[in-house]
């Protein structure tokens, strides 16, 4: 991955948007385009925490209501890219083909730094990726991307509570969950949602108890935040 240059995305107008553009061009007509597909506010050149967030609620909303804009996936915006990145947020969430981050999101090329396997577990690997987002790129926010009907949630409270060990490698992804499921343990519910919500908070906190973490968040300069993800409705909450 290369430094970041100083340079953010001059513009986030998607393929649709810029085929709408054209289209009102040749009808002489710009309301048109701007009816068509929504033009994606730019973010400035190093945004806070919190502009990051609103722009991932924004685009989650586009999501939600089928009306993306396809930001920063223009074959302009693609060449423009091999400067350097400077993604405004990270994003560890599980490897389920329904929770992609981009579309869930409605990002494009160089939005996100995207951490993914099943059930978001942040072992040394997703660690080191995190923190290189924040220290060499500057990445302001970091977001534990959780989802309802997980189904490696599901599997590791199979697992736990049969006593049957998981095969190989998968074991790992059990043992990282075990916290949540006991801590689940009781709680009125869904079960397997309980322990998703579980899980996604003390990823938040062990993100937040890094010590190369840790000093940035209590500066301010980066935030962790837990969110889940509905399958069905598109929407994603942010906890917290
Ligand atoms: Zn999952």
């Amino acid at each position: 991955m290369s430094v970041p240059l100083s340079r953010r995305h001059l513009f986030r107008l998607g393929g649709a948007s810029a085929a709408a553009l054209a289209l009102a061009a040749c009808a002489g007509s710009s309301e048109a385009a701007t009816a068509a597909t929504p033009t994606v506010p730019a973010l400035p050149d190093n945004p806070t925490a919190a502009q990051a967030l609103q722009a991932l609620k924004d685009g989650n909303a586009r999501f939600v209501a089928a009306k993306p804009g396809y930001p920063n996936q223009t074959a302009t915006l693609r060449a423009s890219l091999t400067d350097g990145q400077k993604p405004f947020a990270t994003v560890i969430g599980c490897v389920d083909s329904r929770v992609p981050p981009e579309l869930v999101f409605d990002q494009g090329l160089g939005d996100l730094l995207v951490c993914r396997n099943a059930a978001h577990v942040v072992d040394d690997a997703a660690m080191g990726s995190t923190i290189f987002g924040a220290t060499a790129l500057g990445i302001p926010l970091i977001v534990v991307l959780g989802h309802n009907s997980c189904g490696a949630i599901s599997a590791a409270i199979g697992a736990i509570e049969t006593n049957t060990p998981a095969p190989d490698a998968v074991d790992s992804l059990v043992q990282a969950i075990k916290p949540a499921i006991k801590a689940a343990e009781g709680k009125p519910g869904n079960r397997n949602d309980n322990v998703e919500r579980a899980h996604t908070e003390l990823t938040v906190a062990l993100l937040k108890a890094n010590k190369v973490l840790a000093p940035l968040v209590t500066a301010g300069t980066v935030q962790v935040v837990g969110a889940e993800y509905d399958l069905a409705s598109g929407k994603v909450t942010f906890l917290g």
